[in-house]
Order: structure tokens, then sequence, then C-alpha cells
């Protein structure tokens, strides 16, 4: 499978750029993970909308999820000019329940599936398996896995350190990790419910990933002293991602 990052920066984008936004692809499905500010522009440069087959939010801070409303008028406008006859699969946490109530707004696009529900059996979009495990962050929030058969990625959404997620990365094939906070500023990653590059390294390790990739930069950090510090704390390369990269899985 292929992912394609649209967007990489919280919680607003650097110039030009998006917040959390990636696709993933087979030949058989399309699957948005988050759709944050600007997402949505970088998403129709990759895919025709009606090509779509769902949309996972891992949470609804708006770096993950602002961009639900232009995507909502992308799909509706699919439905007008009859290359899109049913509305898209959108699996978000049920909580925030005011958040959820807000984005209810968009039901004339997407059908909403809610992420508590499928647990822990998770969900399959054409021949892709999509399981998902809670994380720990200021709102309900969700990891997301992604396994087409043979290999499988993990997108960490947005959390803190904790052990018990190296049991859902483990052995996976690409982790996808969020990196938010440097080393230096470690107390605001706990209180935000963040991860700093050396977290995300040790979750890396402890999970025995195949390839780390970071991602979910604040645009006032400079991206090499976050890279210094993963690779510090990995022992071996790590990447961080910028829009436009893909990855095959
Ligand atoms: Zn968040
Ligand atoms: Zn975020």
């Amino acid at each position: 499978m292929k992912l394609t990052v649209l967007g990489c920066w919280s919680p607003f984008p650097s110039p030009g750029g998006a917040c959390s936004g990636y696709l993933v692809e087979n030949l058989d499905a399309a699957v948005l993970l988050d759709c944050g500010h600007g997402v949505v522009g970088k998403l129709l440069s990759k895919i025709a909308i009606n090509f779509l087959n769902a949309v996972v939010i891992s949470h609804f801070h708006p770096d993950h999820c602002a961009d639900l409303f232009a995507l909502r008028h992308a799909v509706r406008s699919c439905f007008r000019n009859g290359t899109l006859k049913g509305k898209i699969p959108l699996y978000v946490p049920s909580q925030p329940l005011e958040d959820l109530h807000y984005f209810k707004r968009c039901e004339d696009a997407f059908s909403f599936h809610y992420l508590e529900e499928v647990l822990p059996e998770g969900v399959r979009i054409g021949d892709l398996r999509l399981n998902f495990m809670p994380v720990r962050h200021k709102v309900p929030t969700y990891a997301t896995a992604v396994d087409d058969g043979h290999k499988r990625m993990v997108y960490s959404g947005d959390t803190m350190f904790f052990e018990e997620f190296t049991s859902f990365l483990h052995k996976a094939d690409l982790f996808l990790s969020e990196a938010s906070v440097r080393g230096k500023d470690k107390e605001y990653a706990q209180e935000a419910g963040h991860l700093t590059p050396a977290q995300a390294a040790e979750l890396a390790v402890k999970g025995e990933v195949g390839q780390l990739l970071l991602t979910h930069f604040w645009p006032k950090y400079r991206l090499r002293d976050l890279h210094e510090e993963a690779e510090i704390a990995y022992g071996k390369a790590v990447e961080l991602v910028s829009e436009n990269m893909e990855y095959t899985v």
C-alpha cells in the first residue's frame, strides 16, 4: 500500500502547508486518515473525491478535523455531478459530544460511524483492514492500524507516551508517529498529551517496528532539532515527513 503525506503541521500549518492528513491507498481502496486545516486542497491534487472509500478522524482537535467541512462540500459536488452515489463512511470518536454535534452538520455527505463501536474487531475498507486503539490525549483519541494482508502500518494520532501502546505497534512495518514537542519541553508534552521525538523512538524500539516516520510538527521548532533528538534516541535513521512525500509500505 501507499502512504501519501498531505499535511504534517500542528496546530497551524507552515506557509503553504497543511495540518494532519494522510492518504493510504492500494489498488482496491483509498482511506484518508485525518482532515486538518488545508488538507482537502492537498487531497484534491492526489485523488478524485469519488475514489475515496472512507475517512477516519483520530480526534476532534481542529488540526485533525477542521477541513471536514471543505470535504463535505467536495463530496456534495460529486453527488450533484453524478460521480458519487452514496455518502462516504466517516469514522470518528463519539466524544466530546459538542464537537460531534458540530460536525454532524456534515451528515449530508458522510455516514457517521463511531470508533468506540468498532473496537476491537475494526473495519474492512475494500481489502484494507483498519483497527483502532484508544491512546492518551486531551480528548478521546484513537491510533489507527492499516493492514493490507501483507504489510501493516500504524498512525499514532496525538498521544502522550504510554507503554501499552507498544502492543498495538507490535512489529508494524511502518510507524507514523507524532513528535510534537522537543525534549527540552518534555513537561509540556506530558501536560498536553504529546510525544517528544525520543519518546516516539522509544515506542518504535519497544514495538519493534520496521520504519519510523515522524510528523505533527510545531512550525516554530527547527526540524533538524527534532530529527537529531529522534536519531540519538533511536540509534538509526528516522525520517521526518513533509507534504507530498509518498511511502510504499
Ligand atoms: Zn490533538
Ligand atoms: Zn494535533
